[in-house]
């Protein structure tokens, strides 16, 4: 059988395909050490299944439009006003699939063939692939270490030529947990609009953010940058709601109209029940909780920067936001891949390659899991990376 053009270039989400592996390892008894995982591992709130276990006593079974419930898209509008700042209505929300969906319908409506999307490096491994999948032409804009991984203004400018539609920007990002502050995000957006770029603000790490540092949103800055943007964020990373798959846009009508066309001949409605428990999980006061989650977040970050820092041949770099700490891995002689594939068949430790995060001398390790793992994870990675050749 004959393939599309379109899928056969597309890679396997590497975070999705390494994290199922190093599970399937352990359910058959082996001892990994997994530090790969892209989600939280706190269990979802009880008020929020038992909102779910309700809507499902209710019969809240059938389809929902299939841009999402108004309930939901008011919760939503109620979320963005009070976190961000940001007025949108109900007609400007759609409700998808999870974030990845909503990055994934942006893209579609927004690109044609060979438009180029700016994606700054290392990114989250799904970027580059969606900007393919919709048609268009992925552009990295790299960043270095030593610059604390951030792009400038100048270095988006750069990039820019007649071809290019949007920019992608993540803040808190994954994987190297990098946040931007509102000054940067400013330059940034000032070249955006200068040269009449969409952008796609991918959100859905503000939450866990670090050291008394706040998340800021693009869309927040002015009308005319707002109008521009599309904001994606979900209840997967706040709530520990990863598996319900709930995730939205906010955008301007006309956008929102072309995306819930997309929608409704694609999937229709994301799941009846998870809108309900979504709803419940933007109505209800969590704050205390989330708090606690992020506190325990940057506690095991403070453990593990510490403790990679003892190696030299390790050069981890301080996250400010998200889960999960990039380290530089090159003075160890191997590229990412194979340093991953190694860790895991020696030691038992699953990590990420930074190759398909665009930085081949890196891995990242996940630190959304508990504190001894973390501990026996590091001991294991620093007497194999000590056993390495020099
Ligand atoms: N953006 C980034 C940067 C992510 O790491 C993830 C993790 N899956 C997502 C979006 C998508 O989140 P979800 O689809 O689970 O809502
Ligand atoms: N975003 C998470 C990660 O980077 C979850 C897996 C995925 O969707 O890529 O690990």
């Amino acid at each position: 059988m004959f393939f599309s053009e379109k899928v056969s270039k597309v890679q396997p989400s590497a975070t999705l395909s390494i994290t199922s592996k190093a599970k399937a390892m352990k359910a058959e008894g082996e001892d990994v050490i997994i530090l790969a995982a892209g989600e939280p591992d706190f269990d979802t709130p009880d008020i929020i299944k038992k909102a779910a276990i309700e809507a499902i006593k209710q019969g809240r079974t059938k389809y929902t439009p299939a841009s999402g419930t108004k309930s939901l898209k008011e919760a939503i509008c109620r979320k963005l006003n009070k976190d961000n700042g940001l007025k949108y209505e109900s007609g400007q929300i759609v409700v998808s699939n999870g974030a990845k969906h909503s990055l994934y319908n942006a893209l579609q409506v927004l690109c044609n063939p060979n438009d180029e999307v700016l994606i700054i490096s290392p990114y989250w491994v799904s970027y580059p692939e969606m900007v393919k999948l919709a048609g268009a032409v992925p552009v990295t804009v790299k960043t270095r270490q030593k610059n604390g991984f951030k792009v400038s203004a100048d270095d988006i400018a750069e990039a820019v030529t007649e071809k290019t539609k949007a920019l992608i920007i993540n803040s808190p990002s994954n994987p190297a947990g990098v946040v931007y502050d509102r000054d940067e995000i400013e330059k940034i957006a000032d070249v955006c609009v200068s040269n009449d770029l969409a952008i796609i603000s991918d959100e859905i790490y503000e939450k866990i953010i670090f050291d008394g540092k706040t998340h800021f949103s693009i869309a927040s800055l002015s009308e005319q940058v707002k109008d521009r943007t599309v904001l994606v964020n979900g209840v997967s990373k706040s709530c520990s709601m990863t598996g319900w798959r709930i995730g939205y846009m906010a955008a301007s009508k006309d956008l929102v109209n072309m995306v819930s066309t997309l929608q409704s001949h694609a999937t229709s409605n994301p799941c009846s029940i998870s809108q309900a428990a979504a709803e419940c999980a933007l109505t209800e006061d969590l704050d205390s909780e989330m708090e606690k989650n992020r506190q325990t977040f940057q506690d095991r970050r403070d453990v593990l920067v510490k403790r990679l820092t003892e190696n030299p041949r390790l050069k981890p770099f301080v996250p400010e936001g998200a889960f999960y700490l990039f380290c530089d891995v090159s003075e160890c002689g191997l590229d990412s891949l194979e340093f991953a594939k190694r860790l895991l068949k020696e030691k038992k430790v699953a990590v990420i390659p930074g190759g398909p995060f665009g930085e081949d001398g890196s891995i990242r390790i996940s630190f959304a899991t508990d504190m001894d793992t973390i501990n026996k994870g590091v001991d294991r990675i620093s007497e194999w990376v000590d056993g390495l050749a020099a």
